[in-house]
């Protein structure tokens, strides 16, 4: 390598799990891909015999991996195995292979033809379409006999840089040796983003040029900046790692419940996904749960669960938290969380169709049976838990969902203000429940017209565009006026700056990545409430997101900004 190729470059994307990390790179695999000179099959059915064969291969490693990771990977991977068992998908296979395609190619052309069909419905089974690629890239692989694609075996501590992941391959990423991750692709609030926070593994989304940093070479991440480091020289690695030691130190020095300087309480609470998470996160210091996503437990469902099957889990994930809060968001099937047996068919645009609250309106019974299995869970668990309904638009639909909740003997109800419509009217929606809580990352795809899994779309998707932080304000005021309390529970509560923000504007609880509490906390220690009302007002005055953001880091206090 030249003098030149050594040189240290930095690069920006958008920081997305915090912390810092340094290491050699690994790249992901790329698709594989099959060969141009494939012959046709002598033999037809010992071919489709292979297909089948590198399909049911695909399940099972899927499966394995499955059965030693935690409960939110468990269910992606079985999610993803059922798309290799999916008998349709064979079969287009065997007719391609009757029409005298090689087995590699029929895989291929059968993926193809289902992603065609899937892209153009959109919404719910285009967010299927990297899976189904991912399988399809997998059973050629083991059609061939050669490697599969994806992350390759580690044996040092890597950051490990990909186009984008798939979720499945986020979701199993050893946490132990995978120190760092970087994407091309991807979004704030796109699965790689959740999944790497909710592990704790510093990570950097839309960096350009990702993919061709060349295996082997050092870099150094800052995922609280956005900021990569190739070739970093080894003052910049002590720099970091100094910076690392010191906002630990100083992290370190707060515990205990949110509270502002001035003793304003702010409510720091985990986001989870299931029963390993909850363990988790109750073993962690912070108030409890903000949001239980609880379609992530279901994904690779394809019966809906029993109300006994429900209680246990529920059972398993209030149990660790004791007296403490736990907030059960009611399944959100559709569009980005599609569901085996929540599904109501194609439709032309699922992220504004049937999903749900309006999707369990169409089948209550699916309602009812989760809200029963809550309630015999909380009961026997003693746990404080409160119920909240996604996607929720009226405040007809905010009355409906109560009066289920109360019918099945729960005594908390409250809604996501994640639809700018209920923001705007929250004053009527909220009137109607016990709490609301922001899902700012549906609120900003919604404000912004802009599909929240379109990575090139990240800077539309941005909560500190100035719009919508008008909409959480409009949101924060109207649940004043209702006399009831509001929180934040998309991503953006686990960034520091903007928490102040959210804070400023109204919000009582924040809930996030656990991985983010400490710095979140630490940044409410160094405010005043009247500080976070100032910074509020400073950035809704910003005609820019960057602008915003730029206002609330000059005016912050130092002690927080020489962290970050
Ligand atoms: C949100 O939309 O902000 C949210 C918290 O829910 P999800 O990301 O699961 O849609
Ligand atoms: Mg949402």
């Amino acid at each position: 390598m030249s003098a030149s190729e050594t040189r240290p470059e930095t690069k920006h994307g958008i920081g997305v799990s915090p912390g810092t990390a340094h290491g050699p790179v690994v790249q992901v695999a790329p698709p594989v891909r099959p060969p141009a000179d494939e012959p046709a099959p002598v033999d037809a059915e010992a071919a489709l015999a292979d297909v089948k064969a590198a399909f049911e291969t695909v399940a099972q490693s899927l499966e394995t991996r499955a059965a030693t990771a935690d409960d939110t990977a468990q269910q992606i991977l079985k999610a993803t195995a059922l798309i290799a068992r999916d008998k349709g998908l064979a079969k287009a296979a065997g007719k391609l292979i009757h029409a005298g395609r090689g087995p590699a190619h029929a895989i291929d052309g059968a993926v193809e033809e289902y992603a065609a069909q899937f892209e153009a419905l959109g919404g719910l089974f285009a967010e299927r379409v990297t899976d189904l690629r991912d399988v399809g890239s997998r059973a050629v692989a083991a059609v061939l006999g050669v490697p599969p694609p994806g992350v390759p075996r580690i044996t040092v501590p890597s950051v490990v840089v990909a186009e984008d992941l798939a979720p499945a391959e986020t979701a199993t990423l050893d946490r132990a040796l995978v120190v760092g991750l970087i994407t091309e692709a991807g979004g704030r609030t796109s699965h790689t983003a959740i999944l790497a926070a909710q592990m704790g593994i510093p990570a950097v989304v839309q960096l350009p040029g990702a993919t061709q940093i060349p295996a082997g070479v050092h870099v150094a991440l800052d995922g609280d900046a956005g900021e990569v480091t190739i070739n970093p020289d080894p003052a910049l690695v002590e720099a970091q790692w100094v910076r690392g030691e010191r906002r630990k130190e100083a992290l370190a020095t707060h515990s205990g419940p949110g509270l502002t300087r001035d003793g304003k309480q702010v409510a720091l609470l985990a986001n989870i996904g299931g029963v390993a998470d909850a363990v988790g996160a109750a073993a962690l210091d912070l108030e409890g749960v903000g949001l239980f996503r609880t379609e992530f437990v279901f994904l690779s469902a394809s019966k809906a669960p029993t109300v006994a099957e429900q209680t246990e889990i529920y059972r398993q994930v209030f149990a660790p938290f004791g007296s403490r809060r736990v907030v059960v968001r009611t399944l959100d099937a559709g569009a980005d969380k599609p569901l085996a047996f929540a599904d109501l068919g194609p439709e032309e645009n699922p992220a504004l169709g049937r999903r749900g609250l309006r999707l369990t309106a169409e089948r209550p019974e699916l309602l009812d049976a989760q809200l029963e299995a809550l309630a015999i869970a909380a009961r026997e668990t003693g746990a404080d838990v409160r119920v909240m309904a996604p996607m929720v638009a009226t405040a007809e639909e905010a009355a409906w969902f109560t009066r289920r909740v109360r019918e099945n003997g729960l005594p908390t109800a409250g809604v996501m203000i994640e639809v700018p419509g209920a923001a705007l009217r929250a004053r009527d929606v909220l009137a109607e429940v016990d709490f609301g809580s922001l899902g700012t990352n549906d609120l900003a795809q919604y404000t912004m017209a802009a599909d929240r899994m379109q990575g090139a779309l990240s800077e539309l998707l941005d909560p500190w565009q100035p719009a919508v932080l008008d909409v959480i304000a409009a949101a924060c005021a109207g649940a004043d006026l209702a006399g009831r309390p509001i929180g934040v529970c998309g991503e953006s509560a686990g960034d520091p700056l903007l928490a102040l923000v959210l804070v400023g504007l109204g919000a009582s609880s924040l809930s996030m990545a656990p991985s983010k509490v400490p710095v979140v906390r630490f940044a409410l220690s160094v405010h005043s409430l009247a500080e976070c009302q100032h910074l509020a007002v400073a950035a809704r005055e910003a005609r820019t997101a960057q602008e915003a953001l730029q206002y609330v880091r000059e005016r912050a206090n130092g002690e927080l900004t020489e962290l970050l």
